[in-house]
């Protein structure tokens, strides 16, 4: 197969860091490349309400997804969605970027690919996966709009779920497996204060039960500190544990990977690979959409400078 279309700067992983390196890659005029094997917007398009991106005060994830593919757009940046990135050759240049859709090449490549949901593992999860087991209380929460529902989980994705769905089912349980929430502040007084949900703490889920017909009907669940087991009636579980980063095409071309698997990057986003940049989730961080957007952000400028040689506001664009 040849390749069938040049680019400037390839990116690949449509969620913020990656929109907003095709933001400044298509407003600098090069010709930008978006590659997603999901849609615009990656985990953050999934996220209730997203209200501590500095400027929206509120905003749903979907409607900042959107937002981010039409500005990129205004600039010239093409965005293809539902394709894999399986292969990216950077022995030699141009570098070339293969996919599900045919092959690409590139200057510069930038990857922000991010994460996945961990799932529990435990009986039951996959066999309801899609019928009452999810990952996105955006997605699917409405589906159970009069039912009574389980969010498990303790960090901020668990409880910024929990407050969503408290507005739009009939009853929200929170289980943890601890007896305090690791979630931000804010997040907790919101959730603590003034919201229905109950808490179930010091609590993990044995078993996810229900049948083919009706899917889930209920959780098995143990108390950690009593061992004592109980039954708890839901029709949905919504699993929000933790984030698991997409890291398989960084480890088939040799990019220097942390201990907990996230690419190790410098200042400006470089990996060890010269010509490749990687922002956003899958590089060491604190999982802010803000903290995404400026990791795209320097990849982009930073791989435009590292290619032109030049030299903005004095900086240091020696790849050496
Ligand atoms: P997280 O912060 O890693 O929290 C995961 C939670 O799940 C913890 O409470 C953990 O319990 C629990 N957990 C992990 N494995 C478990 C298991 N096998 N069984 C039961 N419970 C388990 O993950 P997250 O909340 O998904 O957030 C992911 C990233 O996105 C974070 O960096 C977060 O800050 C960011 N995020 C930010 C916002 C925001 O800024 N508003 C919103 C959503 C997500 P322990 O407490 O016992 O470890």
């Amino acid at each position: 197969m040849g390749i069938s279309t040049d680019y400037d700067m390839v990116i690949v992983g449509a969620g913020p860091a990656g929109m907003a390196a095709a933001i400044y890659g298509s407003r600098m005029g090069w010709r930008t490349l978006v590659l997603d094997k999901g849609a615009v917007g990656g985990l953050a398009a999934t996220t209730p309400i997203i209200e501590n991106y500095p400027g929206f005060s509120e905003i749903t994830g979907m409607e900042f997804a959107e937002r981010l593919r039409k500005q990129a757009e205004k600039f010239g940046a093409t965005i293809q969605e539902l394709v894999e990135v399986t292969d990216i050759e950077c022995d030699k240049l141009p570098i070339k970027v293969i996919t599900t859709s045919g092959e690409f090449s590139a200057k510069v490549v930038i990857i922000a690919t991010g994460t996945y949901h961990r799932h529990l593992n435990v009986i039951g999860e996959s066999d309801f996966d899609g019928k009452g087991v999810s990952y996105c209380a955006t997605c699917d929460g409405a589906l159970y709009a009069h039912e009574k529902v389980a969010v498990i989980g303790g960090g901020n994705s668990a409880v910024t779920e929990a407050l969503y769905l408290d507005n739009v089912v009939r009853k929200v349980y929170l289980i943890h497996r601890r007896d305090a929430l690791r979630a931000e502040e804010s997040l907790q007084k919101q959730i603590l204060n003034n919201s229905k949900v109950e808490f179930i703490w010091n609590s993990v889920i044995e078993e996810i039960e229900g049948n083919e017909f009706d899917g889930v009907k209920r959780l098995r669940i143990k108390n950690v500190k009593t061992e004592e087991e109980d039954s708890l009636r839901v029709k949905a579980v919504f699993i929000a544990i933790g984030i698991i980063p997409n890291n398989e095409l960084a480890k088939k071309i040799g990019i220097n990977l942390t201990e907990n698997g996230l690419i190790i990057v410098d200042k400006n986003q470089r990996t060890n690979i010269p010509r490749i940049y990687a922002a956003g989730d899958i590089t060491p961080g604190q999982g802010q959409i803000s903290v995404a957007v400026g990791e795209g952000t320097t990849a982009a400028i930073s791989a435009f400078l590292d290619m032109k040689g030049g030299d903005w506001y004095g900086q240091e664009t020696s790849t050496g």
